[in-house]
This record gives structure tokens, sequence and C-alpha cells, in this order.
């Protein structure tokens, strides 16, 4: 299966997404991590990366999609993958068809206060990546390896508006490019409630 995960910074792509593959052989392509990744290597193309991604806006198209064209290439990726935060724009959509057929697009879907709300409060394991609701964690630790919780930078409010609007501008009009494979799943409900239907679905389509 060869999947996308559409939706708004903070719908809950990266959850989902790390459920799925708990229970299905798909490699979980999350740009938003590699791009982390690599500021933290500290290498040039981090350090562009990093003030884009601190303001909010979209690193440009054809750095994303050469990254993306070579981790599709990867072993891993024969059995199926799904993308999380790829692609966000009709440019980068298109070259995605160039290089693979994708079975469906998943719309994960929160409305804004929400997506607000859990914006905010998101605090981000520096380590392993894990993410958790600041009120969960009253001692800043992650609850999976004990390191330190911090605040993504664009994670701050005046980034997450400009995220936002981002998100409405050029990657909704995904919505419409993709409306012959796209299904809509509400993630208003815990993590556990958001996966349950969308396991459903694809044990369906698996079979
Ligand atoms: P995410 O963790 O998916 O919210 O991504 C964090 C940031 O990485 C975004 O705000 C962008 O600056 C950058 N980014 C991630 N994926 C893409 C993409 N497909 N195209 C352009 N920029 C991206």
């Amino acid at each position: 299966m060869k999947i996308i995960l559409l939706g708004a910074p903070g719908s809950g792509k990266g959850t989902l997404a790390k459920n799925i593959v708990k229970d299905f052989s798909l490699a979980h392509i999350s740009t938003g991590d590699m791009f982390r990744e690599c500021v933290k290597s500290g290498s040039e193309l981090g350090n562009k990366v990093k003030s884009i991604m601190d303001s909010g806006a979209l690193v440009p198209d054809e750095v994303t999609i050469e990254i993306v064209k070579d981790r599709l290439s990867k072993d891993d990726c024969k059995n199926g993958f799904i993308l999380d935060g790829f692609p966000r724009t009709i440019k980068q959509a298109e070259a995605l068809e160039k290089i693979s057929q994708i079975d469906t697009v998943i719309l994960v879907d929160l409305s804004k206060e929400e997506i607000i709300e859990r914006l905010s409060a998101r605090r981000t394991c520096l380590k392993c990546g894990s993410t958790f609701n600041k009120n969960d964690v009253p001692n800043g630790k992650c609850l999976n390896c004990e390191s330190e919780l911090i605040q993504r930078d664009d994670d701050k409010p005046l980034t997450i508006s400009n995220r936002l609007e981002v998100y409405e501008k050029n990657t909704a009009p995904l919505i419409n490019f993709y409306s012959d494979r796209l299904v809509k799943f509400s993630s208003a409900g815990t993590p556990e409630e958001t996966y349950r239907p969308v396991k459903a679905f694809l044990k369906k389509l698996e079979a």
C-alpha cells in the first residue's frame, strides 16, 4: 500500500502514522522529521532549512522533491510506504505522480480551534521525537525514553498561525487534487479512537 496522510499541521498525522506502521508493514516517511534531522546535522542545507522551518514557511519544492525521491528509492519502501507531511503543494503532488502510484489519501480532519490548542500544548522529545500534551507530562520528561521535552520553535504562537495560513494556501488545494482517492477521518478523539476506523479501512484495502 502506498498512502498519503494529508491534513493541517497538528491534526495528528504523525501519531496516526506511528500507529499504522505498528500494524502494517510500511515505511513511515515524515518530511518534517527528515528536515529536523537535517537541521540537527548542522550542514549548510540544515542551517537554511532551520530558518525556513522556524518561520513556518515551506522548504522549496525542488529541495523537498529531491529528498523524497531519494528516500522512496530505498529498499524499505518496496513493500509500501506512508507519506506524512508530503506532498504539501500541487507541484510536489505532480512530481510524486511521476515517481509512484498512490493508492489512497487519508485526510486527517480537525477544527482550526482544536489544532491551535493541540499545537500550543505540544511538547516534543529531543531524542526520540515522541510528542505529548504538556498536561500529560508534568515533569517535562519523555514517557518513552525519559529525555527532555521541548516546545518546537515552530509550535510557538506566531509560527502556528503562519503554518496554518501556509496550509490553507498551499496544501488544502490537494484535497481537490486527490478527490478520486481521498477518504476523510476525524482526529477529534483520542489517538486510539482516531486510529480504529482507519485501521479497519486499511485492512479492507489490503485484503
Ligand atoms: P511538520 O513536522 O510536518 O509539521 O514539518 C515541519 C516543517 O518542515 C514545515 O513547517 C516545513 O517548514 C517543513 N516541511 C515539512 N514537510 C515539507 C514539505 N513537504 N514541503 C515543504 N516543507 C516541508
